[in-house]
């Protein structure tokens, strides 16, 4: 609870509403946006707008007001929650996360990076090189992960097109001493145009020289502020300690997208050809491979007979193109998570001694793609807004526990709160054999052409009956029906219809096994490396490889693993209007996000138990002005009986609680009017 704003600023935590109610709630958050006042409260909750313009309220002498400070004590701000996380892991020892949802171009990645930023300030005080040099190397591989994983979208110019989660390792000190990165999903799964999507991340946009090898139209856009990124990652690459051998690996691989991007095939009536075998040459020499191996693994591909005979066949043309997208999508995919990894050897805390170094603690920052609903929702809405299930779960059951830890810690009785549970809906997702991802996975996993509409049949049979679970094929004499392909699930955050056109392809994902062998046989050492798996022979390769939707589920388990056992802290960014406008509130727009991002029901949960607790010191310096037993000092043995004698004067008594430090107030209205009480008289 803020208390260095004016009214005139709205409520500075939800909490404090007069009710919770959708149109309370926008009224506050438009008022508060449209004063500049981006960032409120739910309790410890930070809800953020995206301003869309410079706000001079990051700089130095704003972290030394929120340094140390708790979190009522300052106007609601990222540093507030940067702080108290800090201050948990510190003071206690907790390991702590601060998770960020959010939309697309809500202000995710801005907002991680102020508290990269807060914590890089407020730590290492005696500036020891060797702390220093983490810091830099954590805040640089902020600047290559932006350049190779983001891309210029329709809805914001630098989308984060993976999910990041970046732990952050603190000695006893405070001071951070390395940390690990996982990234979720990078556009694994994208139409099979890929070359267009692929060539608008950042990454191409920012090599100059490399435009004018790519001839497609989107790389136009390269403009002096790109080559300006382009030294600033070439300087990162070098500060996080790759090789000029690497980097030169890694110009090679990018360069290699390109030209397959380029790459054409046509048929002379019997086969399929290359059109302009130059294109082929170039890519051999950036890969290091044999020109002959290349085309042989772009034309055929090498496939085991049912007698163990191993033949070569023919691509057609569709089939060739296909070949080519899912090769140059594994290559960019490859070359993200090998670079992942490289910073990941950096960074890592090494020769950490407990005994000697006090426990190792960490903060983890996690920027994560919030629900999606497009008009057209596919295999990546699914998946993103599956782990959105997951992540809103995680929240209640954090939220609920934190609340409940406080109350035990504090010696007050715990009152049961109602909320709805999303379990049901994260089962009809990952549920082993039940689940939509197990029917998707069969249906991938069935020899022979198992298409799309098949496998929604199939859905449709196994969880027509489940209460989130609509599709429009269950409707007879629905006259729509043979354009049906799509199914509908219920999620917390509202309806969302998917199109089950495309699904089965993305969720297999395949690369024929010649490419993987290809680029095993690369004397680059560097890519070799990426490719492991190139290693086996045709007809060793039994195991089929797992899922795309699959990968992720896992991946997100563990996510969910990771964050379960840390105490959690939460920023929740909205964006205002699609416009990128620094004055356009869209209560429409709005209004949903605030629905899927779960916001009224936070403001219930926190409201159902104490809406506001307070340490009694902090609440007397406060409120002792509106009580004759405590003005301008009171005379009693503790602070607590000074408080009570407030509470008492008042009439508030059947709506607080003592806790062993702090007071406990159930409705804002009390405090509401304590304010009014104080406002009156100063
Ligand atoms: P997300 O990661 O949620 O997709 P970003 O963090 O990339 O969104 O934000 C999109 C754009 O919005 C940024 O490039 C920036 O121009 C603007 N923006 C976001 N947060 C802020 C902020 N706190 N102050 C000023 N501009 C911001
Ligand atoms: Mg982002």
């Amino acid at each position: 609870m803020a208390e260095l704003e004016g009214l005139e600023f709205g409520k500075s935590d939800f909490v404090l509403l007069d009710e919770v109610t959708m149109e309370q709630f926008m009224d506050n958050l438009k008022l508060r946006f449209e004063k500049g006042r981006i960032y409120t409260f739910i309790g410890e909750v930070v809800v953020s707008v995206n301003p869309y313009k410079h706000l001079d309220i990051y700089g130095k002498e704003v972290i030394e007001d929120y340094r140390g400070r708790e979190l009522y004590e300052n106007p609601p701000h990222l540093f507030a929650v940067a702080d108290a996380a800090y201050k948990a892991m510190k003071r206690r020892a907790k390991d702590t996360c601060i998770v960020i949802s959010g939309e697309s171009g809500a202000g995710k990645t801005e907002a991680s990076k102020y508290i990269m930023q807060y914590i890089a300030a407020i730590t290492n005080p005696n500036q020891r090189a060797e702390v220093e040099s983490v810091k830099n190397v954590l805040l640089k591989s902020n600047c290559v992960l932006e350049a190779f994983g983001n891309a210029k979208t329709n809805r914001n110019d630098n989308s984060s097109r993976f999910g990041k989660y970046m732990d952050i390792n603190f000695n006893f000190n405070g001071d951070p001493t390395g940390g690990h990165i996982n990234n979720y999903l990078l556009e694994k799964v994208r139409p099979s145009r890929s070359n267009i999507t692929i060539s608008k991340y950042t990454v191409f946009l920012s090599f100059p020289f490399f435009l004018s090898l790519c001839h497609s139209k989107s790389s136009s856009q390269a403009s002096n502020n790109d080559s300006l990124c382009h030294k600033a990652v070439m300087a990162a690459l070098k500060v996080i300690g790759f090789t000029t051998e690497e980097i030169s690996s890694i110009y090679k691989i990018l360069s290699t997208i390109l030209h397959l991007g380029n790459l054409q095939f046509t048929s002379d009536g019997e086969h399929v050809v290359l059109v302009g075998e130059d294109t082929v040459k170039h890519i051999s020499e950036l890969t290091s491979t044999e020109p002959e191996n290349t085309r042989k693994a772009l034309l055929y591909r090498t496939v085991a007979t049912g007698g163990g005979e191993v033949i070569e066949k023919g691509h057609n043309e569709q089939e060739a193109s296909y070949g080519r997208d899912a090769f140059a999508k594994a290559l960019y995919e490859r070359l993200f998570a090998w670079i992942v990894g490289r910073i990941n050897s950096v960074i890592e805390v090494k020769d950490y001694n407990p005994a000697l170094h006090g426990k190792n603690t960490v903060i983890g920052v996690l920027d994560i793609y919030g629900f999606e609903i497009f008009d057209n929702n596919s295999f990546e809405q699914f998946c993103i807004n599956y782990c959105n299930e997951k992540l809103q779960q995680l929240f209640i059951e954090l939220i609920l526990r934190q609340e409940q830890d406080e109350y035990q810690r504090e010696g007050i009785t715990w009152q049961h709160i109602e909320y709805f549970n999303n379990q049901i809906i994260v089962d009809l997702v990952e549920q082993p054999h039940k689940g939509i991802i197990s029917i998707l996975d069969e249906a991938c996993l069935t020899a022979g052409k198992v298409t799309d509409t098949v496998c929604l049949d199939s859905m449709n049979k196994k969880l027509g009956q489940h209460p989130h679970y609509t599709s429009r094929k269950l409707c007879p004499g629905d006259k729509t029906m043979e354009f049906n392909r799509d199914f509908r699930i219920r999620h917390y955050a509202g309806d969302v219809t998917y199109s089950v056109e495309g699904f089965l392809d993305k969720n297999k994902d395949p690369l024929f096994q010649d490419f993987k062998r290809l680029m095993y046989n690369s004397s680059d050492h560097v890519l070799k490396e990426m490719w492991p798996d190139g290693k086996m022979s045709i007809t060793e390769v039994t195991k089929r490889p797992l899922t795309a939707a699959t990968l992720f589920k896992n991946s997100i388990i563990a996510l969910v693993d990771k964050l379960a056992c840390k105490e959690p802290y939460y920023v929740r960014c909205i964006k205002p209007n699609e416009v990128k406008s620094p004055l356009l509130f869209d209560d429409g727009r709005c209004q949903h996000q605030v629905a899927y991002l779960g916001l009224l029901e936070n403001v219930r949960v926190r409201r159902a138990g104490f809406a506001y607790r307070q340490p009694y010191a902090r609440f007397l310096q406060r409120y002792k002005m509106t009580c004759e037993y405590t003005w301008p000092n009171h005379l009693m043995s503790t602070d607590q009986e000074a408080v009570e004698a407030i509470v008492n004067q008042h009439g508030f008594e059947d709506d607080v609680a003592y806790g062993h430090t702090k007071l406990f107030v159930r409705t804002p209205r009390t405090l509401f009017t304590l304010e009014q009480e104080r406002a009156a008289l100063i």
